[in-house]
């Protein structure tokens, strides 16, 4: 069997590894010229650290990066409002939580791949069902034959487009910020991932690596992003907590990331014959329970074991029908978390930040529990 996956994202390189793993040939197709590190962290959680364990990257991943064992939701300054610990599910999985930085992860990735081609500066453009499959086009010009195709092509992918053109984007309205910076925090953040929710915005701070610290900030916009500038970072979260305002300020302009917050209104198929879609552009979420690569890795994960058991058809569907409820699940509650730190009114804010006092571990400790565990296969 042979299997081409458009796009070297994590989803793409995860699963290209796990096939990999089980003895099945794969092409990687990626757009950019290089594979360039985002200049950001991201927080691989229980989850995904777990399906990293059975394919031998655990390790790696932790000496590289930064354990986090609780998550927290503040005030902007700071003062906590709810605190999940994560130490519960380190306990029970035997694995633990980890900030790293994006690049870091992506070099771990690409070298524990073995025979995969990754094949630079192919632009998907089309795919065209022919008698021996699927004739692939490239923006280079190149044109390629293939019987299996994996769409690993993120948000905007150019797979779903030509085999389910109906899908639709969601913008979030909110603008978000990214940015690395060096500086040392307090002792006590030092393993925890904070996030200080302000009014119709926030800001989350974690360290990846010693000294190193990954920062977002979001904020609400009405009409469009061009609403608030980059320039005025401190000015926006000038009431916050110094910690915050630090970072901030120690933070290089050019180095930090501007984007727009999108997802994948929820679709019930995601594969059609031969092609299937994994990650991002089977199920993009908003990234506000940092879980959108975490589901790109469970699909890895469970996708190779589908391919290394059944037929191609018979795995393609067992694969959506052990991932598509969860994945749908993380996409609609991030999108209704979005809009809860992003509440504008007042009364409304003290409310939620009441209900955020008063719930009970047990029921944060129960709404992990699912995210965190994997599909029997
Ligand atoms: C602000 C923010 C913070 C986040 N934080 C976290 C977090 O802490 N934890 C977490 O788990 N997730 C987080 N996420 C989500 C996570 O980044 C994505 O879910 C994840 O990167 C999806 O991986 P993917 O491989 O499916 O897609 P992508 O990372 O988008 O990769 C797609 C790849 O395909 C390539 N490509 C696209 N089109 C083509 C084409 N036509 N031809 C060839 N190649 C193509 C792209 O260049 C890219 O390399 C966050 C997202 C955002 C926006």
């Amino acid at each position: 069997m042979n299997i081409d996956i458009i796009g070297a994202g994590i989803g793409g390189l995860t699963t290209a590894i796990a096939l990999e793993q089980k003895g099945i040939k794969t092409r990687i197709f990626e757009q950019a010229e290089q594979i360039k590190p985002v200049g950001a962290g991201i927080i691989l959680a229980n989850n995904a650290m777990q399906v990293y364990e059975k394919l031998g990257l655990r390790k790696e991943i932790e000496e590289n990066g930064n354990p986090i064992s609780s998550m927290n939701i503040t005030k902007p300054n700071l003062n906590p409002l709810s605190k999940i610990d994560l130490t519960y599910f380190e306990q029970k999985h035997k694995t633990k939580n980890i900030a790293i930085h994006r690049g870091t992860l992506q070099q771990i990735l690409i070298e524990k791949l073995k025979s995969t081609e990754i094949n630079l500066d192919h632009k998907l453009t089309s795919i065209v069902e022919n008698t021996n499959g699927y004739f692939l086009k490239f923006l280079n010009g190149e044109q390629i034959q293939s019987s299996t195709v994996l769409g690993a092509d993120g948000l905007n992918s150019i797979v779903r487009q030509n085999i389910f053109p109906n899908n639709s984007i969601r913008n979030a309205n909110q603008i978000c910020w990214r940015g690395i910076t060096e500086c040392e925090l307090p002792i006590k953040f030092r393993n925890e991932l904070n996030e200080a929710w302000g009014k119709s915005e926030r800001f989350g701070f974690v360290q990846i690596a010693e000294n190193k610290i990954y920062w977002y900030a979001l904020k609400s916009f009405k009409k469009n992003s061009n609403e608030f500038s980059i320039n005025n970072l401190e000015q926006y979260f000038g009431d916050y907590s110094s910690i915050i305002k630090d970072i901030i300020k120690s933070t290089k302009k050019e180095h930090i990331n501007t984007a727009e917050i999108s997802d994948l209104k929820p679709t019930n198929i995601w594969f059609k014959e031969n092609v299937c879609l994994i990650g991002d552009s089977a199920h993009a979420t908003t990234p506000n329970m940092g879980q959108g690569a975490c589901q790109a890795i469970e699909d890895a994960f469970v996708l190779s074991e589908c391919l290394h058991k059944y037929e191609i058809t018979k795995a393609f569907s067992e694969y959506q029908k052990l991932r598509l409820p969860k994945a749908h699940q993380v996409v609609r509650a991030s999108w209704l978390v979005g809009k809860m730190a992003h509440l504008k009114n007042p009364i409304l804010i003290g409310l939620r930040n009441q209900m955020l006092r008063l719930t009970p571990t047990s029921v944060n400790r129960k709404q992990n529990e699912q995210i965190f565990q994997l599909a029997e296969i």
